[in-house]
Parts: C-alpha cells; sequence; structure tokens
C-alpha cells in the first residue's frame, strides 16, 4: 500500500515511494553535482546518506521510473533490445503496475475518489513525432497509458476526459472492468466512516461491537466491527522514460491520483509538461507526488527545458525540486519548521543515456543502465 504522511490533506501527498529511503542532500553532495542547489527556501535540509549523481556519466540506452517501477524497466528494456517503439516499450512496462492489484496507487487496485470510484489519468509522449495523447478522470479501464497511446496514435487530438475516454477506450475494443478492488474498497469504507463526526457515518470509535459474528455482504463475517485497515491519505504513480540507443526518447505517467479526491480532479499525469514530457532533441522526464504543484510549475517541461540549457539530468532534477519548494506560497502547504508538508520526485534522462532522479522528502527510482534494473535512493532536498 502505498502510504502517505498522514491523515492531513493538505500534508498527505507524499507518496510511500517519498519516504522509502532518506537519502537527502548534503552540501557536500550538493557541491559534488555542481552546486545546482544552494540553498533551500525554507527548513534545513536533513543530513543524509551521500546522493546519487552517478547516473549523469552513463550514456547509452536507459530506462528510469519512479521507485514502484523496476518491473517496468526490466519489461521496457526487454522490449527495446527487441526493437520496439520505445513508446511500446515503457507503456507494456507501466502496464505490470497497472494490472498489479498490490499497488494501490496505479490502474487496477487503485484507491478511488471521495465516492469509491477509481479514476485514473494518464499520458505518454513520443519524442520522434514529438507528438502526445492522454486520458484523464476514466473509468473501468485497466490500462489507461495503453489507452493514452492510442490517443497519440489514432487521433488528432492530445487529451480525451471522462466518458469521451471511456467511449473512445471500448472503441478501441478495451474491456470495461470493475477497478475497485476489496482492498481498496474497505480502505476508501474506512476513510469515508472516519472522515469527520458530523456526518452520518459512525467513526470507528463510534460503533459498537455485535455480541457475536456478523453477517456481511459476502456472508458470514467478523466479529469485530471496527476495521482495523490502516489508512492514510495515500497516493502514487509510476513514470517510466526510455532512451532509445539511437537516442530517441519517449515517457509516460499513469496513476489512480491523490486518493478521496473530487470525482473529476485531474492530476500532473496526464498534463503534459506537468508530470510528464519529452523532446526527442534533449530528453525526457517526469514526477510523482503533490500533483497541483507539478501542473502549477510545469515541473517536467522545467526539466527537460533545464538539459536543453546546459544542465545534467541530475542538475535538472534537484532545480525542479527546488522551484517547487520555493513556489509553494500557501501557509498550508508548510510546517511550523519551514519545511514542505507534501512530496514530489523528479525523473530526468538525457537523450544520451545520462540520468538523475530527486525528491523533496527523500524516495527512490529504478533504473535500467542496458546492463541491469536497479532501485536507487533519489537525492533529497530534506
Ligand atoms: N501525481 C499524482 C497526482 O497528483 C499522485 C502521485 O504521484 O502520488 O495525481
Amino acid at each position: 500500500m502505498h502510504a502517505g504522511a498522514g491523515g492531513d490533506i493538505l500534508a498527505v501527498m507524499s507518496t510511500r515511494r517519498d519516504f522509502l529511503t532518506s537519502a537527502a542532500v548534503t552540501t557536500a553532495s550538493l557541491a559534488a553535482i555542481g552546486g545546482a542547489v544552494r540553498s533551500v527556501s525554507a527548513g534545513q535540509p536533513a543530513a543524509a546518506q551521500p546522493a546519487t549523481g552517478g547516473g549523469d556519466t552513463h550514456r547509452g540506452v536507459c530506462v528510469i521510473a519512479s521507485g514502484n517501477g523496476l518491473a517496468a524497466v526490466n519489461r521496457a528494456m526487454e522490449l527495446l533490445n527487441q526493437g520496439y517503439d520505445p513508446a511500446d516499450c515503457i507503456v507494456q512496462g507501466v502496464k505490470i503496475v497497472e494490472d498489479d492489484p498490490n499497488d494501490q496507487s496505479v490502474g487496477y487496485g487503485g484507491l478511488p475518489n471521495e465516492e469509491g470510484i477509481v479514476e485514473l489519468d494518464a499520458s505518454v509522449m513520443h519524442g520522434p513525432t514529438h507528438k502526445s495523447g492522454a486520458v484523464a478522470s476514466i473509468r473501468n479501464i485497466k490500462n489507461p497509458a495503453q489507452v493514452a497511446l492510442l490517443v497519440l496514435r489514432r487521433t488528432n487530438h492530445c487529451l480525451l476526459v471522462g466518458d469521451g475516454a471511456l467511449r473512445f477506450a471500448k472503441q478501441m475494443g478495451f474491456p470495461e472492468e470493475n477497478l475497485l478492488t476489496e482492498a481498496s474498497r474497505l480502505a476508501w469504507l474506512k476513510w469515508k466512516a472516519n472522515v469527520g463526526r458530523d456526518d452520518f457515518w459512525l467513526n470507528d470509535d463510534e460503533r459498537d461491537e455485535p455480541v457475536g459474528r456478523v453477517w456481511t455482504a459476502d456472508g458470514p463475517g467478523k466479529l469485530s466491527m471496527v476495521d482495523h485497515t490502516d489508512v492514510q491519505h495515500l497516493t502514487g504513480t509510476i513514470h517510466c522514460s526510455a532512451v532509445t540507443a539511437k537516442g530517441d526518447v519517449s515517457s509516460c505517467t499513469t496513476t489512480s491520483g491523490l486518493s478521496w479526491k473530487i470525482p473529476g480532479r485531474v492530476g500532473d499525469s496526464p498534463i503534459i509538461g506537468a508530470g510528464n514530457y519529452c523532446d526527442n532533441e534533449v530528453g525526457a522526464a517526469g514526477c510523482t507526488g503533490r500533483g497541483e504543484s507539478a501542473i502549477v510549475n510545469l515541473s517536467a517541461y522545467t526539466m527537460v527545458m533545464l538539459m536543453e540549457q546546459g544542465k545534467t539530468p541530475q542538475e535538472a532534477a534537484i532545480i525542479a525540486a527546488k522551484r517547487m519548494v520555493d513556489r509553494a506560497k500557501e501557509k498550508r502547504l508548510k510546517g511550523p519548521d519551514g519545511k514542505p508538508r507534501f512530496g514530489c520526485s523528479f525523473y530526468a534522462v538525457r537523450k544520451d543515456g545520462a540520468y538523475g532522479a530527486a525528491s523533496i522528502n527523500g524516495g527512490s527510482f529504478a533504473v535500467h543502465d542496458g546492463k541491469e534494473g536497479r532501485v536507487l535512493p533519489t537525492v533529497s532536498l530534506y
């Protein structure tokens, strides 16, 4: 389960990935990567392990993804080696995560909106044609990244939303499926029951235990009426970008978005330039974490532009992270210590195969450098 930082809707937009490691940026490590970040505007960066800036020296075929994407980078590399288009490679890679019911941040089994309905966002950008395709708030379709790729390939549009996206997917032959797993339904129910005291749903501590076993919707149930599911505000996403041996790039981001979101909410993942962007002349980038921040900062586009201006992928990722923190002006987004109360991770790969990743609050990323797939800690601001 992808656990956020807590129950506060404003504080909880970090993904589990953002907390998997705590490789925060030290002064020395920042100096080692060229001093791309000289200071952080609020709070003090935590003491930490050395940053992983080694990706900047890599050259050649490469696939990078968020920390939940090890299987995705391995699959994408396998397909790259078989000569598939890079967009197909990454879309097939992220499909593994979309299909996985245990990843509650993406595709099937994703956590639903506030009404208990799973709504997915995804986008694909193809470097060689500089074309994008995306779907947002799509329901009942397990693999939105594949639908996004078909929007790219089969239409003159960039983004289809809601019911129109679903109709397009069905026209393309995708079956409608119930995406809400039992685990995700129970997590939603737990949240729904405990969201407030002034509604008609009884909170856990307001329910009395029955004197014997109870019958639930699917038959004989357990004794306890108190649900012990561990529910925090949960988010997550997979981003995946690839560069071929010839230097062609493509990028993809797919997600169930922020859990318990207002129906119709669209995050950064399907917004080209926000959660996903590539330019065949430069490279590819994407991010996972607080989508609203990635939208107002156009974080993926920013990373690609920074690389075009000569920054390394590692530097570009760190600068994008720092810009997001600097521009978090709303008071609710920072704690009393001035540190961000949200998380976001940034991934970048240059067309020559150099790569880098950074996070605001610690995180990890997956990379396949042509030799092996690995999960590594990101450089982190805090
Ligand atoms: N970026 C995603 C969104 O805002 C959520 C996440 O990556 O955790 O929809």
